[in-house]
């Protein structure tokens, strides 16, 4: 599947001192530095194409996309992976809702998706994976998961069984009724008869009626959607032997955290033999007014209206950024508009022949950034700045200011 567009990222002056990456590991419950290496593996897990591209989407990559700036920044290389879940029961079902093809339905979402990630100056993946693309590695990976034993069926469909991993739960640390009740929510079947553990994931779930299949070594069927991401992201980010992990940053917005992450990384650590990630990070979710933005409440705002209606994607970027990425926030209008100001009197400054300093600046952005994503406090230091320059303060330079928080925070201005 084709990536997106590239974005140029302009250089930071070397005088400029970047600390190591803390990120918020939900596994350990506390931030924790990501260790010293020259390349970081980064997955982060993409849209099921029929909704793209509403303010949590946008959200939860532009979290992304601000740690891979920070390694970058700092010198590192990093591999980046992001799938596209392109068959799953919730496309099957709105496609056949709106009586459209569903390949059709998710081909027109993954290039509204596309748009919405050049307009948000989002760092493209170096591999864009769509699920039916990458049949062959699941179906394998399926397969080695049956070698060790891990897997069961109930009538032609097949299971992980997660008490193969001893560590299973240690990632997301939700109570065993918690997890049923999630697990039942979120595509999961813990009523089914015959199932050994009421939380195991299925993997292949055989051919029904009108649904498309694909072969495998348990017959005609499609996969089930957690060995997906695990299978795409041990292939793609070609994980180092050497490494303690797997990867090093599996991303993806909270209410992944259980079941899709924690079977994720459950299966990934029987394929591998160690923990799958580093750090499992997770952006918050995005609200409306005060309400839980979702698709049954109908109150999904979409990157490409907004864009359409003449709102500069940077005020976008810069309104979410507004509050810390781990929190659950609300949009509003006049978050929107308040951004929509800030990105005129930032742009305005950074025009004016005399700046006040922007060394010190920087240093508090880089500071913020690499404290865990601390973007408030990044946005803030800009602000107190625009207001310095504005009220007369001298001695900076505009360029490098510029440079930085295109590099470090994405705001191409
Ligand atoms: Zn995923």
């Amino acid at each position: 599947m084709n990536s997106w567009a590239s974005v140029a990222i302009p250089p930071i002056d070397a005088k400029f001192d970047f600390p190591p990456l803390s990120l918020w590991d939900t596994a350990r419950s506390g931030s924790f530095p990501l260790p010293e290496k020259s390349l970081y593996r980064l997955y982060v897990c993409g849209i099921t194409p029929y909704d793209a591209t509403h303010l949590g989407h946008a959200a939860t990559y532009l979290t992304f996309d601000l740690a891979n700036r920070y390694l970058r920044a700092r010198g590192a290389e990093v591999r980046f992976v992001q799938n596209i879940t392109d068959i799953d029961d919730p496309l099957l079902e709105r496609a056949a809702r709106d009586n459209v093809d569903w390949k059709e339905l998710a081909q027109s979402q993954i290039d509204l998706f596309r748009g919405d990630m050049v307009n948000l100056h989002v760092i493209p993946p170096d591999h864009y994976v769509g699920v039916v693309e990458a049949m062959d590695l699941v179906t394998q990976s399926i397969s080695v998961l049956d070698e060790r034993g891990t897997t069961y069926q109930v009538d032609d469909d097949v299971y992980f069984s997660v008490r193969s991993d001893e560590k299973f739960g240690s990632r997301s640390h939700y109570p065993l009724q918690k997890m049923m009740e999630i697990f039942a929510e979120r595509g999961g079947d813990p009523q089914r008869v015959g199932k050994r553990d009421p939380l195991d994931p299925l993997l292949w779930l055989s051919h029904r009626d009108g649904e498309p299949a694909w072969s495998s070594s348990h017959g005609e069927g499609r996969p089930g959607w957690h060995i997906e991401c695990c299978a795409i992201a041990l292939h793609y980010l070609e994980p180092d032997k050497n490494s303690e992990t797997s990867i090093d940053i599996q991303g993806g917005g909270s209410d992944l955290i259980f079941p899709h992450h924690e079977m994720s990384a459950a299966q990934g650590q029987i394929l591998q033999g160690r923990p799958f990630a580093s750090h499992y990070v997770h952006a918050g979710m995005i609200g409306l007014d005060g309400v839980k933005m979702s698709k049954s409440l109908g109150n999904l705002v979409f990157v490409s209206k907004l864009v359409a209606s003449g709102v500069d994607p940077m005020a976008i970027r810069w309104a979410l950024m507004e509050s810390h990425y781990s929190t659950d926030r609300s949009w509003s209008n006049d978050l929107l508009d308040a951004s929509i100001e800030w990105i005129i009197r930032l742009r305005r400054a950074l025009s004016m022949m005399e700046v006040a300093p922007t060394a010190p600046v920087i240093e508090k952005i880089i500071s913020a950034q690499g404290s865990n994503l601390d973007t408030p406090s990044s946005l803030a230091s800009l602000k107190e700045w625009v207001v310095l320059s504005e009220n007369g303060s001298h001695g900076g330079q505009a360029g490098e200011l510029s440079r930085a928080i295109d590099a470090l925070l994405g705001l191409a201005l």
